[in-house]
């Protein structure tokens, strides 16, 4: 069985996410959307928030699992004989950190990392945006699954 992670923070999941998700699972037999667990990093979406959502738009691909890890993700890898992590490359600026943490990844563990072009259509996108423009009242209708537009307009009506 082939098996690849595709690792994050999902805060939450974007159809630029969702994007590299569907294509990997394509290519590999199982793909783990894995969310990464930082308690440093505050967010607007609770980890187990992030994978039901996660969970419920990668339903339809019928061979995409849901999880959650914390500390490296070489070990993650390895204790559920995943060799392959895929990333999304949205521009040059991804470059230069995604390049690091590759060779890290390899180095340690020799783990290896694929690349996926982002969809042109998403290559400006990020989670961060999308909460940004969402939290003034922007229009995130084209960026965001349905489900995840309805969750966010919960959480910024919340007092
Ligand atoms: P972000 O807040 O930038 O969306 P994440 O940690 O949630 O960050 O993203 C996880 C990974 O998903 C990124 O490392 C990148 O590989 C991929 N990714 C994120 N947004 C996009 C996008 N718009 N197009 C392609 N890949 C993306």
């Amino acid at each position: 069985m082939r098996r690849a992670v595709c690792p994050g923070s999902f805060d939450p999941v974007t159809l630029g996410h969702l994007d590299i998700v569907e294509r990997a699972s394509k290519i590999y037999d199982e793909v783990t959307v894995a969310v990464l667990i930082n308690k440093k990093k505050s967010s607007l979406f609770t980890v187990e928030e992030r994978m039901a959502l996660l969970a419920d738009v990668t339903a339809v691909y019928g061979n995409v699992k849901v999880d959650s890890f914390h500390g490296l993700l070489v070990d993650y890898c390895q204790a559920h004989g995943i060799p392959v992590i895929v990333k999304g490359l949205r521009a040059i600026s991804d470059f230069d950190y995604e390049l690091q943490m590759a060779q890290m990844n390899h180095g340690l563990a020799g783990v290896e990392t694929m690349f996926m072009t982002t969809n042109p259509l998403y290559s400006f996108l990020s989670s961060s945006l999308v909460k940004e423009v969402a939290t003034y009242g922007g229009d995130v209708s084209k960026l965001v699954p349905e489900r995840v537009l309805t969750s966010l307009a919960e959480r910024l009506a919340a007092p």
